[in-house]
């Protein structure tokens, strides 16, 4: 499989290895394949997900890797459960039991456990430098903690995470450290970008969710699940998906490519309204953020659009292929509180916007709605609403109970490269 860049798609073609060691490509286009293969003839759901996602991702990476280290990858990045409970046909797709609690486990797992092979295959060390203002920055130090040949430094805003995503960034050792910068997200981002503009820090590289590494493992739990649904009810389901930066969307998007039995794909964002307005009005207007209770959802200019309009490229093309819906932060409170009430189900508030799409919109239809994150990890939010506590999984337990390190530095570029 050959990847081009979304600027330039006759211009010069990259393998999977280039495609994900750049990150970005040269003219600043994102790195997508050049075609969707369908669905291997011998795909088979019976030897657990991790395997049935190696079968999907195979076709991608046919050429650098053999089918067995695919497999080994899979199951060393995959390695906690995926699980689809329903209440009737109307199923909810928990994606949020790794190591973070959150669904970018699945991405950050992938890459560090490519890249881990890759430097030990092919010699060379690695900084990731990542600047975090949530879940991110947790999902890539877990991934990456332990691994050989890779360092990692997180550098977050200090007052702007919650105390339990401050746990999450900080109570690592060994290879990865964390930086608290006084400052906004914004300054962690402008001291990132000139730390890679510098250049004498020897090989960097981002880690972030436009990384073609992170999306395509985004894309073999839509096929699997899809067929999942289809062998319970024998309907090709809708999925509901709370989205951001619409990175888990276009793993969707790419599934139905591949021929996965999916009837609807429709993107629940929070009261960034970019691009529901883009499928009314027709007109792309990228715009500043705002804050909401679904913070991993506060994008104003989603930096995947460009991959999925990419894949339609009309307005027409593209809001005949997906629909979107935005939900404001009451909704977002009486979607927890009717889900709880009903079903005593707790759940995220980015879950949350996909069970107001689903009440609102898709009552009769067969429905997935994606969990993106346990509501554990947002009990601050939570908790006061129904007056009862969570549950918190034992993985983010564990690292509650570790003691957490980090160095204050102020926010300029000297005091990091310090
Ligand atoms: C990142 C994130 C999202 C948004 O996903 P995108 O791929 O950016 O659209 C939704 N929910 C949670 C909990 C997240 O961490």
């Amino acid at each position: 499989m050959d990847y081009v860049s979304t600027r330039d798609k006759n211009g010069r073609k990259y393998t999977i290895r280039e495609a994900i060691l750049m990150g970005l490509a040269p003219d600043g286009g994102l790195f997508v394949p050049e075609s969707f293969p369908a669905i291997p003839g011998d795909f088979t759901m019976e030897k657990g997900f991790a395997y049935s996602a190696s079968q999907l991702l195979y076709p991608y990476f046919e050429g650098d890797l053999e089918r067995e280290e695919l497999e080994e990858i899979c199951r060393d990045a995959f390695n906690f459960p995926l699980s689809m409970p329903a209440d009737g046909n109307k199923a909810t797709l928990e994606l949020f039991w790794g190591p973070t609690c959150a669904f970018k486990d699945f991405g950050a797992r992938f890459l560090a456990c490519y890249l881990e092979r890759h430097l030990e295959k092919n010699g060379g060390d690695m900084t990731i430098l990542v600047a975090t203002s949530g879940d991110t920055g947790g999902a890539v130090a877990s991934a990456f903690h332990g691994r050989r040949h890779i360092e990692v430094k997180v550098v977050f805003p200090k007052d702007r995470v919650s105390e339990r995503q401050k746990q999450q960034l900080t109570c690592w050792d060994g290879n990865i450290s964390s930086f608290e910068v006084e400052g906004s997200f914004d300054d962690c981002q402008k001291m990132v970008k000139q730390a890679f503009m510098d250049g004498s820090y020897g090989t960097l590289s981002s880690a972030n969710s436009i990384n073609i590494a992170r999306l395509l493992p985004q894309m073999t739990y839509y096929v699997y699940s899809s067929f999942l649904y289809k062998a319970r009810y024998g309907m090709d389901p809708v999925f509901i998906i709370p989205s951001g930066n619409v990175g888990n969307s276009t793993g969707c998007c790419w599934a139905r490519e591949m021929g996965a039995p999916i009837s609807g794909i429709v993107l629940a964002v929070n009261a960034n309204r970019t691009v529901p307005d883009y499928i009314e009005s027709g007109v792309y207007e990228p715009r500043q953020s705002i804050h909401t209770l679904a913070n991993a959802m506060d994008v104003g200019a989603p930096s995947n659009m460009e991959r999925l309009m990419d894949l339609y490229p009309t307005w027409e093309d593209f809001k005949d292929a997906v629909s979107s819906y935005s939900v404001n932060d009451y909704n977002i409170r009486l979607s927890i509180k009717q889900v709880y009430e009903k079903e005593g189900r707790i759940i995220c508030p980015h879950t949350a916007c996909g069970e107001y799409v689903r009440h609102a919109y898709f009552e009769d239809k067969p429905t997935v709605v994606v969990a993106t994150a346990h509501p554990a990890k947002f009990e601050h939010i939570v908790e006061p609403m129904l007056g009862v506590k969570v549950p918190i999984p034992e993985s983010l337990y564990k690292l509650f109970e570790l003691d957490s390190r980090y160095w204050e530095i102020s926010a300029n570029y000297k005091a990091l490269f310090d």
